[in-house]
């Protein structure tokens, strides 16, 4: 009996230790779409701030374009003074002059607008930019240091099941069916250890003829409180 009970407790370690890595093996693919989701978001904002950047030197070649359509259409009007007969014509030309003129001073002024713009459009760009490689630089290692984690854990969980089906193969078929009926009802915990008459799993004491019997390892016994495999774990005895 006693050698059954080490099997049933080293299937239990194995049990936890299969579900342990199975956890830790569906985090670790939420951890690295995490990483991915905030690495795009950066991307998305160094796009949008590109799109921004674009617009603002758009909107200063076309402001240049129309204050040469402005200086154009005053040299015309310069030109053509010398050829007006009338003085009421001249002074409507000048008028026109003085509208053109105006008008290519406020396109100076929304020129110089548009330089600074420019500058800080580009600079904003290039801060999202730099944000963005050193997120990237940070984070990838660490991805592929997470990618490298679920592959050794691949291996681990084969290796686990291997050493688990060979002891479930060693104990017998009745304890086997009871392990699994007892771990299905309380929670993946069948076995548990009892020390000072208190047991592991629900933290009751046990009655004291019980425990002496644990300590002789020759029953196989139950909890009477939550069912489960008991075993005597000497903490005295540790490292012996
Ligand atoms: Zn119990």
């Amino acid at each position: 009996m006693k050698e059954q009970v080490a099997l049933l407790i080293e299937l239990q370690k194995l049990d936890d230790e299969i579900l342990q890595e199975a956890l830790k093996k569906k985090e670790l693919p939420e951890r690295i779409e995490k990483l991915r989701e905030e690495i795009r978001s950066r991307e998305a904002a160094v796009l949008e701030k590109r799109d921004l950047s674009e617009a603002a030197r758009q909107s200063l070649k076309e402001s240049e374009r129309e204050l040469k359509r402005l200086a154009e259409s005053l040299s015309k009007g310069k030109s053509r003074l010398s050829e007006v007969k009338t003085n009421k014509e001249y002074q409507a030309m000048l008028k026109e002059m003085d509208t053109i003129a105006e008008a290519s001073e406020a396109v100076e002024d929304r020129i110089l607008r548009d330089y600074e713009r420019v500058d800080e459009s580009r600079r904003v760009l290039e801060e999202a930019e730099a944000e963005c490689r050193n997120y990237r630089e940070r984070h990838e290692g660490e991805i592929l240091e997470i990618e490298r984690e679920i592959g050794k854990i691949d291996l681990r969980l084969e290796e686990i099941q291997k050493k688990h089906s060979g002891a479930r193969e060693k104990v017998r078929p009745e304890l086997i069916r009871r392990y699994d009926m007892i771990r299905q009802r309380r929670n993946g915990k069948a076995v548990v250890s009892v020390w000072k008459e208190v047991c592991g799993g629900c933290h009751v004491n046990i009655p004291p003829q019980l425990y002496n019997n644990l300590q002789r390892h020759e029953e196989f016994i139950l909890c009477p409180h939550c069912n489960r495999i008991l075993y005597w774990e000497d903490r005295n005895g540790q490292g012996q």
